[in-house]
């Protein structure tokens, strides 16, 4: 299996296991750790706007609730696959876990591609597979969320069937949520602002001083326009972005809210004015301070690692590097902030959504930020504090922290022995 192809549900495995070893747990933590606690795969079928009949296959994966009800988005995509569902919900109960939320870790999937999709195919699709996994959901039992190729109408279908399955509203159910329906304010830049502030801690940390720093951002989509955007706002230098269309550079600083308006009008940032086109790839490795991977997964591997001369990387993605990418950064003495701190913004002003719905009482976009700030801090250092006393990489250390929260949580529920 080549490195970009790598089955995520092994290379989580492994993360888990080294974090196990190095915690020296009971063997009954890895043992319930590896693997989904309950893995449902649904078929459903949808008529078609033709008057044909197309069955659908789906998946939802819950690994953990040792600490809470399982919490995770749902994807809707032509490659999706069993092993990749069963490791994002893994991903998801750690990257909970580092954050210290009440939730465990899910994840679903429909195989399908939404680009071949009208909008009333759409939503029949979502309705039918609400109603597959609708046992098995809950807003004590199981959150999803939106993932790749879903946002906030598919949630409002969701939480719509879900709510006549039900006789009642339940808006809990889902979070990622149109507004009016119950979904939080400041969900949008979450992830983004997250990410920043943790890259910003590790500024304080490395004596890097973020108003004479520059970065590049991979990615510029929503989580790396808006990182762009907050990074800028500190006084940091955006000096490469990079879509998948193009790559500008200028290293004087660009205005990424400028970049923003250019790749809004010509669906990319190529030929951003003032500044130099550079091949593809490119914006991993340039010379900067701050490299924020905001893509995809398996970017930066072995073949292009060596070549990374960023001092901070924040992963705002969900799995840019691969393992062997992740040594040579180690070895090279990059800092990496791992993804399952740098991109949990997003899940935590879900939670926060969450707690709103729950209560019946809506919080300001002000208080949502004031909230997500100090919780990614503290994140922060207790995985830096991990990673000091350990001596080991921060995505060993986030792995070891979360690792630990949630056996703990099992021990104490007698699942240990
Ligand atoms: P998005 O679709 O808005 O943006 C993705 C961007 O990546 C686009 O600009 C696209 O052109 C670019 N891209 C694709 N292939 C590329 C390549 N080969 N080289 C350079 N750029 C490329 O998606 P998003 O919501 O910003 O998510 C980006 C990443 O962040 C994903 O890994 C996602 O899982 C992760 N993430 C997002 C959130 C969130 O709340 N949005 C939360 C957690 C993690």
């Amino acid at each position: 299996m080549s490195e970009q192809t790598m089955n995520p549900f092994l290379i989580c495995q492994g993360q888990v296991k080294e974090a196990c070893h190095q915690l020296g747990l009971e063997p009954a933590a890895y043992e319930l750790l590896k693997q989904p606690k309950r893995f449902l795969e649904v078929s459903f079928p949808v008529k078609m706007d033709d008057g044909t009949v197309k069955v659908f296959t789906g998946w939802r994966s819950q690994h953990n609730d040792a600490v809470g009800p399982y919490k995770g988005g749902l994807r809707f995509h032509p490659g999706t696959y069993a092993d990749e569902v069963r490791a994002l919900s893994m991903w998801m109960t750690f990257k909970c876990a580092t954050l210290g939320l009440p939730y465990g870790g899910g994840k679903g999937a429909v195989k399908c591609n939404p680009k071949e999709l009208s909008q009333g195919e759409l939503e029949r699709l979502s309705r039918a597979f609400t109603e597959r996994i609708a046992p098995l959901i809950g807003d004590d039992i199981d959150i999803p969320a939106p993932d790749v190729y879903t946002n906030a109408q598919i949630m409002a279908w969701i939480t719509d069937e879900y709510s006549k399955l039900q006789g009642r509203n339940r808006f809990g159910v889902v979070t990622g949520k149109p507004i009016i329906l119950g979904g939080s304010l400041g969900r949008n830049e979450a992830t983004a602002r997250g990410c920043v502030t943790v890259v910003l801690e590790a500024c304080k940390k490395l004596g890097v001083d973020a108003a004479k720093a520059t970065a590049s951002i991979q990615g510029f989509g929503n989580a790396g326009s808006i990182a762009a955007i907050l990074l800028a706002e500190k006084g940091v230098k955006i000096i490469c972005a990079e879509d998948s269309r193009g790559c500008v550079y200028n290293a004087a600083g660009m205005d990424p809210k400028a970049i923003l308006a250019h790749k809004t009008k010509h669906s990319t940032v190529a030929d951003f004015p003032g500044a130099k086109n550079l091949p593809a790839g490119s914006s991993l490795t340039v010379e900067c301070d701050i490299l924020i991977p905001a893509a995809l997964e398996n970017s930066i591997t072995s073949a292009n690692a060596g070549g990374v001369k960023a001092r901070i990387i924040g992963e705002a993605a969900n799995g840019p590097t691969t393992p062997e990418a992740d040594e040579v950064l180690f070895s090279k003495g990059i800092f990496v902030i791992p993804d399952i701190l740098a991109s949990a913004g997003g899940v935590t002003v879900s939670y926060f959504e969450w707690v709103q719905n729950l209560m019946g009482y809506y919080w300001s976009e002000q208080e949502v930020n004031e909230k997500l700030g100090p919780m990614m801090v503290k994140s922060f250092t207790a995985v830096y504090d991990m990673h000091k006393a350990k001596g080991v990489s921060m995505r060993a250390a986030a792995f070891m922290v979360a690792v630990k929260r949630v056996a703990d949580a099992m021990r104490v529920r007698g699942w240990l022995g």
